[in-house]
């Protein structure tokens, strides 16, 4: 059997990795021209997908399960879920 490695996002250890974008129906998508840098997306998020450079958010998508908390919480509608294909890339 061979060995296994075992992380998390943030580097815990007793999680497989999974490639948790696959099951991704809808992908949220940044407006960054309505964000006010409140940074309550990148509180909520469950899987810290979302970064902070500064007052810069940027949503990343290697572990975003599209579960739409982030534009739920939004206070100005800055993220839409959009469905899988239908977009390039967070703006
Ligand atoms: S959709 Fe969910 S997992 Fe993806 S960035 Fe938003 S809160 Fe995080
Ligand atoms: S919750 Fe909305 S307004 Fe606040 S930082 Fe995130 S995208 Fe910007």
């Amino acid at each position: 059997m061979s060995e296994r490695t075992y992380v998390t996002p943030v580097g815990d250890t007793g999680m497989y990795i999974l490639d948790t974008a696959a099951w991704r129906v809808y992908r949220p998508v940044m407006d960054k021209s309505r964000c006010i840098h409140c940074g309550l997306c990148f509180s909520y998020c469950p899987v810290n997908a979302i970064q902070a450079d500064g007052k810069d958010y940027t949503i990343t998508y290697d572990y975003c399960k599209g579960c739409g908390i982030c534009a739920h919480e939004c206070p100005k509608e800055a993220i839409s879920m959009q469905l899988e294909g239908s977009v390039k890339a967070n703006g």
